[in-house]
């Protein structure tokens, strides 16, 4: 027992760091915004600008400069702190002035790619400076030790801890009860915010940005002595930094520090445990603690769906269509094999490189340029797909090309694996999370003896195919054409798949995805499936391009798929354009080793400087264009070839009349539905039909429960009662499986796919429609019907308010649904808008269509539908025809807020209780 107490207690000198790197992570995510993976480079700064004071040097971060000046004498402990923590701080200042504060309204995974160019900058700064090597330094707490049971335990493990649990305490004061930290707070919510505590969000930001950069300064100096200083751990430390910050939730310093306290602990302990039992894994069991406690603490707390609410940020560009490839394809393709076979050594070697990388570009393109999701697991796919290629090739004796081909699903399955936390988490969370994972597996397997083929790493066979070599070669014929074109033929297919993939619907749907997954949901796009499906295909990409890695090596060793250069790859390919196949293309001319690497150190001779100049050209990137190179580059007018079934090409028809049955059986039948919010209850019992062709309205004041009712029906939030629809029961189904039973459903706050065009979000809706129509016309005909024809293929962003209103309706609309529900569709509609859309909505409903209107327009509701509900409080407080509704006395009650026993106003005035806003007349087209 005790031998367990104090390997816990010998690993709270990690876990210090880790907590205290985590609370230099929270003071920038407050102030800013910014998730800084450069912490760890910071404190790594702070420690090696220590260590060498103590050795009677200053070290100088500015290249050209003598890389230290000798001060003679060595500084003793408190002055050479005191110097290095100022230099920590100035550099955080620093920081803020360059990069983050100019980066101030960009979208987070822009500002999260700044901080890991900073990163590399910061670290290759210190590589150039003092080199790589690891450096001993002198203890700073004195070498005492203590008697834990038969055990004994050094002290300063313990005192390291209490510093940093001290500087929690100190720091949740200072946020506590002083301005400056009432206005980081305020300032973490809104930058108005912090306006109204009277100090400026720009300063606030300074003051963290320094502060932060002291703590993460701080950790490193004090564990400094006891863990070797080196580039590669120091860095590393930001992974459990940022699983303690993702469970003290970016904001909680208490929740923070003591999650690192406790990984540190408990990774010492894992590390014990491998002595005492024979089947306790050799590696990757101290990184499988931050995995696991991430994995349970975030997928737990987590929801399939994001709550109505949250805040959806665009975070990536525009994924433009690819249209007319057929040119540019042949044209890239025919260049490249012309490159292949003019050039010879290592120019050929770098241009496979390229074609490699070039692969992996595209993996990520799929998985977080289509699909939104940040992962950065996408190298350490490879590397699986590599090592796992040796076993296929050594142990089972698989040959090419089968044996690559099988590579690329095994890392199709991890790559699932590594998506299933996708389901119920998603933004930043996950993006740690796969960066776990690929911290996990890069320990667990690629650097375990056991696993990994030892020092000289696990043997890929030569690929060959009916008896021709098309290996890399070596010696003189190295690099070999063959392998070359292999290589360009597997990203040309790849690079064809991706254009496909983009053009099908299930490409459709993962934009969809990306851009709103409640509204995805409402569309009935089966968002878990989708993302899965994603990460098994950006997963088996990025494995057909991990086996070209290995054959290209004709073996598999850590070193190519190391987590950071995964990091690097989503930087490089984020730069060059993560949301397009060019950009995909072009990350692989940018990569390390890849041609621009080679002509950049031939012809510029930049040597030493090359990672200090290639982190500062992606902060200087992501500073002048957050959308990528790619994005940038010139169009070249390749002639149009008329789409089949374009929008627009078909056209406009009348609309299809639909008689669902019996008018007068309800289709939609609601009954008993409640939704308790902690303590509130927002639905009581509600009960109602809907029948076909009708219109009923559900009105009630501000938090009666009328957007819950709708959420209760559509599935997007739990609730007791049933729902069904013609017959079927919908109960306890998914929002997607309701959908494509016939329940349509628009959003209050218009959740539009705003990176796709009009056409484009419409069509989401169109595709998981029972209709015998063809899509395309049912797009044309709804947009026709709403007056949105003009608009197709408009980007949704750029829209009016009203017109983003009509474009929801039409996207609920092109479904043909049985029933739709639709929340607030005229608010931000004037009056006669408003009657423009209640004549389209009887039209629609005409058809057959019922609706469920939920409107503050009570002259929209009052005229058009057949029925109206009244909620209040959560209850059905009255149903009737609306000139029942006009003068039941409980609905001006309720309406006006008055005491039961009140006298009733003249039920005139109900038209005029607008209780939301209708805002100014806004253009429809
Ligand atoms: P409005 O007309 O303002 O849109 P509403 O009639 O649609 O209001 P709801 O938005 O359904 O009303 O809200 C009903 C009640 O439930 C309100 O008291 C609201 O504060 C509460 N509520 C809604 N969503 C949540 C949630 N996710 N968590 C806690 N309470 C919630």
């Amino acid at each position: 027992m005790t031998q367990h107490l104090s390997y816990l207690v010998l690993g709270l000198g990690n876990g210090a760091v880790y907590a205290a790197l985590g609370l230099a992570l929270v003071l920038t995510f407050k102030s800013s915004g910014v998730v800084n993976f450069a912490t760890g480079a910071v404190a790594l700064y702070a420690a090696y600008t220590y260590a060498l004071l103590r050795t009677g040097e200053l070290m100088v971060p500015i290249p050209g400069l003598p890389a230290t000046v000798d001060l003679g004498s060595p500084l003793a402990i408190a002055p050479a702190m005191a110097i290095s923590l100022v230099a920590a701080g100035i550099l955080g200042v620093l920081c803020y002035a360059l990069v983050f504060r100019p980066l101030r309204a960009a979208p987070v995974v822009a500002k999260a790619v700044a901080s890991i160019g900073l990163m590399i900058v910061i670290q290759a700064v210190i590589a150039q400076r003092v080199g790589t090597g690891l450096v001993s330094v002198k203890p700073i707490f004195a070498l005492d030790t203590f008697e834990l049971g038969d055990s004994l335990v050094p002290t300063d493990r313990v005192l390291l801890a209490v510093c940093i649990v001290g500087l929690a305490v100190v720091a949740t004061l200072v946020f506590r009860y002083t301005r400056f930290g009432t206005a980081t707070e305020a300032a973490a919510e809104s930058e108005k915010g912090a306006y109204l505590t009277g100090l400026s969000p720009d300063r606030i930001a300074f003051a963290n940005w320094a502060l932060s950069s002291v703590v993460a300064g701080l950790g490193g100096i004090l564990i400094a002595p006891l863990v070797a200083l080196n580039p590669v751990a120091y860095s590393l430390f930001i992974v459990p930094a940022l699983a303690a910050t993702l469970v003290g939730n970016f904001a909680s310093i208490w929740l923070t520090v003591a999650a690192g306290i406790a990984m540190g602990a408990l990774q010492a302990e894992a590390t014990n445990l491998q002595g005492i039992y024979d089947w306790w894994p050799r590696s990757g069991t101290a990184e499988a603690i931050s995995l696991l406690l991430i994995l349970i603490f975030l997928v737990v707390k987590g929801r399939p769906l994001p709550d109505r609410g949250s805040v959806i940020h665009r975070t990536l560009g525009r994924a433009p269509r690819p249209d007319h490839i057929l040119v540019p394809v042949l044209l890239s393709f025919t260049a490249a094999v012309i490159a292949l076979l003019a050039t010879t050594g290592s120019y050929r070697a770098a241009l496979v490189s390229s074609i490699v990388f070039g692969i992996l570009g595209l993996s990520q393109v799929i998985v977080t340029g289509y699909a939104g999701q940040v992962s950065l697991a996408q190298l350490t796919l490879a590397g699986v797909s590599a090592y796992a290629l040796s076993v296929l090739n050594q142990h089972l004796g698989i040959p090419f090309p089968v044996a690559p081909i099988m590579a690329a699903l095994f890392a199709t399955a991890v790559g699932v694996v590594a998506g299933l936390p996708a389901l119920r988490i998603r933004g930043l969370p996950l993006t740690v999370v796969t960066l776990a994972l690929a911290v996990f597996v890069e320990a667990f397997w690629f650097r375990n003896p056991e696993l990994n083929g030892g020092v000289q790493g696990a043997p890929i066979d030569t690929p060959r195919l009916f008896g021709m070599d098309l290996g890399i070669g070596a010696g003189e014929s190295y690099p070999r054409i063959a392998f070359g074109l292999l290589s360009l033929g597997v990203l040309t297919v790849v690079g064809l798949g991706v254009a496909w993939l983009r053009r099908s619907s299930l490409g459709t749907d993962m934009l969809a995805v990306r851009a709103n997954e409640r509204s995805a949901a409402a569309a009935g796009i089966d968002v878990s499936r989708t993302k899965l499906i994603t990460f098994a295909i950006g997963a088996f990409v990025a494995g057909l391009g991990g086996a070209l890695l290995g054959y290209q090596q004709t073996l598999a060793t850590p070193e190519p798929y190391a987590v950071f250069l995964g990091i690097s790859l989503f930087a490089i390919v984020y730069v060059a354009g993560i949301t397009s196949i060019t950009g995909g293309i072009l990350a692989g001319v940018m990569a390390p080793g890849g041609i621009l690497y080679l002509l950049v150190d031939r012809f510029l001779h930049v040597g030493d400087y090359y990672a200090v100049l290639s982190g500062s050209l992606l902060v200087v990137t992501v500073l002048a264009n957050p959308d990528g190179i790619a994005s940038k580059l010139p169009r070249i007018p390749w002639p149009e070839i008329p789409r089949r079934g374009a929008v627009g090409a078909a056209p406009a028809e009348p609309a299809v009349t639909r008689a669902r049955g019996d008018r007068s059986e309800p289709i939609l039948t609601v009954r008993a539905v409640s939704v308790t919010y902690g303590a509130v209850k927002a639905a009581t019992d509600v009960t109602f039909e809907v029948c076909p062709g009708e219109i009923v309205g559900l009105i009630g004041p501000n938090g009666a429960g009328k957007t819950t009712v709708i959420d209760a029906v559509t599935g997007f939030t739990p609730a007791t009662g049933s729902v069904t629809l013609a017959g079927r029961s919908l109960t306890e189904r998914p929002p997607h499986v309701r959908c494509r039973a016939g329940l349509g459903r628009s959003f209050q706050d218009v959740e539009l796919y705003d990176d796709l065009t009009v056409a484009e979000n419409v069509r989401v809706g169109a595709a998981r429609s029972a209709s015998e129509l063809p899509i395309a016309r049912r797009v044309t005909r709804t947009l026709a019907v709403l007056g949105l024809d003009e608009l197709a293929d408009r980007e949704a962003g750029v829209l009016s308010q009203g017109q983003r209103q009509l474009v929801s309706i039409a996207r609920v609309f092109a479904a043909e649904p049985a029933v739709a529900l639709l929340d607030e569709p005229a608010a931000g509609l004037d009056s006669d808008e408003s009657r423009w859309l209640g004549e389209k909505l009887r039209s629609v409903a005409d058809d057959g269509t019922g609706v469920l209107l939920v409107d503050h327009d009570m002259e929209l509701v009052l005229t058009v539908c057949d029925r109206v509900i009244v909620l209040d409080l959560g209850k059905v407080i009255a149903a009737g025809m609306p000139e029942e509704i006009r003068a039941n006395p409980e609905v001006l009650r309720a309406y006006l807020g008055l005491p039961a026993d009140s006298d009733i106003p003249d039920p005139d005035a109900v038209p005029e209780l607008h209780t939301g806003p209708l805002t100014s007349p806004e253009v429809l087209r």
